[in-house]
């Protein structure tokens, strides 16, 4: 309707376009092929492909001829392979050869349905295929005649079955079939119909990312062999090497990206520190420091007092390691050197516990020490701002509140952010624009395998502190099924009696199943109530008011509440040294580092204390993990588990990295990873700088996959 009522300008529109269209065409041929020009011919110049399809295509993330060629099948179907029916294993998918042995039997069942079966046969055997509410299959298949069947193959009391397969003419030529994901009204079909389309119009010569060089160098088809055999495959080695090569330019591609952000971060700092006061401050700490988190610090203090350029530092930590106290000696010094330090948390709960460690440490020192966080009275933070412009605060400890416009520094010198993994490349570079090059230390707890390190922190040094302080006795981790729940409860009514504290992470709740904070509560009511009716306990959880948050954890870290009830609003960095166990149910829902981050909440005194994994399923990979959890104490082993495990989706969740959406690559892959840094180095060495005009095509593919995360590009 709406496209007849307006014929006219829809005509010009499309006249528009196609000169447009046309213009990217010619500059594609005349270049001999770019990638990125195909990114600027829309899906709709395909044949078969009007307004109303374009917009299914839109759907999937489809705009344009690119986008189609970079959309890559979910996975294949091997036509391949033909097996025999007496050879089929129930559950596996095959194809087969096979005659019908009769014609197709449609029946209607309720509701109107139409269920169609019919018996195929080899030599080797027979079985039936199945089809549902398909009125058209009877006139599709035909008794006496060979076809291939691609499907699934399931057992009912009868025998063997394919339910639903897909067919073709036994004469077609086998081959491995791309399956797209697909959207409704879009089957994977039709996209396959219009890829082959869009590699029917590459040219024979593209521009490859990839020169000629680097490919010879490393064994790498080019891009256009690498399009053509991703999506249609004539054996599983070609797949093999079109996956490898596109994975390879990918991981190439972000990794020289980066590599570009690190060089334009590095600039000359106009802050000079010229003397070291961490002697000074450790006589203010209640503890001697461990060697590693010395080294830490001096790695920092040199990095400051004698680079050219501002420190880029990452210090990474087991949690308990005790980074807190390696940021605020760094502070200490900056703030000594007459220059203002901003350490910025992830959340209120921790920004507030920060504050208050660091308001002790610095009680009898004259550093002024201020807390920003979003849940002060507006009042507030206006004056706290105000104090801060004027440089009436050394030292700022805050959460977000810190980045927005708002806040003005008067002479800011270093920018610490804790629990890095929480912030994007984006929070991190806007807290360093608070000031005229900053130093910068960031701490993470969540550690990472060191090739995905190199990637996602390639623009920072790292200082690691191995190792734990020396009062720390390692936490005992056990497994319980829920028939134990009550053991573990009296475990904790034991210690509680001893003085200690307690954390209980509630049990997720499946999604749709019911709220987590309603779930949360109940669970806690029941406690109170029945098991600790005499135990003074506590909720805290993700959805209450975070004045509400900080009053539950206070009382939690006074003393006041022996029990902590809490979602996993906990799992970030709360120290309350008291705590001796942790029990948490529905274990196996939570990643192994999660698990991990929550155990960190215990064993941070000189307690012994103790993690209760509560979980009843019984599954294979369950098992190994919790195992995996039991066995040790150790990040890294746990942080490389979780990896093998689950995925990097998972690992990270919601995009945590910050880095930007990958389409084929896998960060889980570390063997490519590897390789691709490999490819990097040695890009960098043979043609110097990204601006080469060889590296023309990698340089437009570099600034498409950062143009897609908001970030700066290249020039
Ligand atoms: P994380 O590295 O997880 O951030 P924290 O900085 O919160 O760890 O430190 C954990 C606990 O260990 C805190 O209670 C802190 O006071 C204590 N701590 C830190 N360093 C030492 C040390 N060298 N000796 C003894 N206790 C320490
Ligand atoms: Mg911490």
């Amino acid at each position: 309707m709406l496209y007849r009522k307006q014929s006219g300008t829809k005509e010009c529109i499309y006249m528009m376009l196609a000169t447009q269209i046309d213009a990217a065409h010619r500059l594609f041929y005349k270049k001999g092929g770019n990638m990125a020009s195909l990114y600027k011919i829309p899906i709709s110049n395909l044949s078969g492909i009007g307004p109303k399809r374009a917009e299914l295509f839109a759907k999937l993330g489809i705009n344009s001829i690119g986008d189609l060629l970079n959309f890559y099948p979910r996975t294949y179907e091997d036509w391949n392979s033909v097996e025999k029916i007496e050879n089929l294993e129930y559950g596996s998918t095959a194809c087969i050869r096979a005659t019908l042995a009769t014609s197709i039997n449609d029946a209607r069942i309720s509701g109107g349905r139409i269920i169609s079966k019919a018996m195929v046969f080899d030599e080797t055997g027979s079985l039936q295929i199945v089809f549902f509410n398909n009125r058209f299959i009877s006139s599709m298949l035909k008794s006496g005649t060979e076809y291939l069947f691609y499907g699934k193959v399931t057992a009912d009391t009868y025998g063997a079955q394919m339910i639903a397969p897909t067919f073709s003419a036994a004469q077609d030529s086998t081959n491995i079939k791309p399956i797209y994901r697909q959207t409704a009204g879009l089957p994977s079909k039709n996209i396959e119909k219009a890829v082959k389309q869009a590699l029917s119009m590459l040219p024979k010569t593209i521009n490859d990312p990839l020169p000629q060089q680097v490919r010879g160098a490393f064994d790498l088809c080019d891009l256009g062999t690498a399009l053509r055999n991703i999506h249609f495959p004539k054996s599983g080695d070609e797949l093999e090497q079109a996956r490898k090569r596109l994975i390879i330019e990918e991981l190439v591609v972000l990794n020289l990206g980066m590599r570009y952000l690190q060089d334009y971060s590095r600039e000359f700092s106009g802050v000079k520190i010229s003397d070291d006061y961490s002697d000074e401050f450790e006589t203010l700490l209640p503890f001697t420091l461990t060697n590693a988190q010395k080294r830490a610090i001096l790695d920092c203090i040199t990095d400051m007092k004698q680079k050219r350029t501002q420190m880029n530092r990452l210090v990474q930590g087991d949690v308990g390691s005790g980074k807190t106290a390696v940021a605020a000696s760094v502070c200490y010094t900056v703030v000594k050197n007459g220059f203002q330090a901003a350490f910025m948390a992830p959340t209120e709960i921790l920004a507030r516990q920060h504050y208050e460690t660091f308001c002790k440490l610095l009680k009898n020192t004259d550093v002024r020490v201020g807390l920003l966080t979003g849940a002060l009275k507006e009042s507030e933070k206006k004056k706290v701002r105000k104090r801060l412009a004027d440089g009436e605060i050394d030292l700022i400890i805050g959460t977000h509140a810190l980045i927005t416009d708002k806040t003005e520094f008067n002479n800011l010198g270093l920018a610490v952010t804790d629990e890095q993994h929480r912030f994007g490349v984006a929070q991190r570079s806007r807290l360093l624009g608070k000031g005229k090059n900053p130093h910068l230390l960031v701490m993470s707890a969540t550690p990472i395998p060191r090739t995905l390190g190199l990637i996602i922190f390639g623009d920072l040094d790292i200082s690691i502190i191995n190792e734990l302080p020396p009062s720390r006795k390692p936490v005992k981790t056990v497994w319980f099924n829920s028939n134990q729940r009550d053991r573990a409860y009296n475990f904790i009514r034991s210690e509680v009696a001893d003085g200690r504290q307690a954390y209980i992470v509630c049990p997720l709740v499946e999604e749709g199943e019911l709220d987590d904070v309603v779930a949360a509560e109940e669970y806690a009511a029941e406690l109170m109530l029945r098991e600790f009716a005499d135990i003074p306990v506590g909720l805290v959880h993700g959805q209450m008011k975070s004045d509400e948050k900080d009053e539950v954890m206070q009382r939690f870290v006074s003393g006041e509440y022996s029990i902590l009830v809490a979602t996993t609003v906990i799992e970030v960095g709360v120290d309350v040294p008291n705590a001796s166990v942790i029990m948490i149910e529905n274990a196996e829902r939570f990643g192994l580092s999660q698990l991990h981050q929550l155990r960190g909440r215990v064993g941070r005194g000189q307690f012994q204390s103790y993690c209760i994994l509560i979980s009843d399923k019984k599954g294979q990979t369950t098992k190994e993990r919790l195992e995996v959890m039991c066995s040790t104490n150790d990040g890294f082993k746990i942080a490389d588990e979780d990896l093998r495990m689950r995925g990097p989706g998972d690992f990270f969740g919601e995009r945590q990295h910050g880095l930007p959406q990958m389409a084929i690559a896998d960060f889980a892959d570390a063997k490519s990873l590897e390789l691709s840094q490999k490819i990097s180095d040695y890009i960098m060495f043979a043609y110097k700088d990204i601006r080469n005009e060889e590296l023309r095509a990698l340089k437009a593919e570099i600034n498409r996959l950062f143009d897609r995360g908001g970030h700066n590009s290249l020039n």
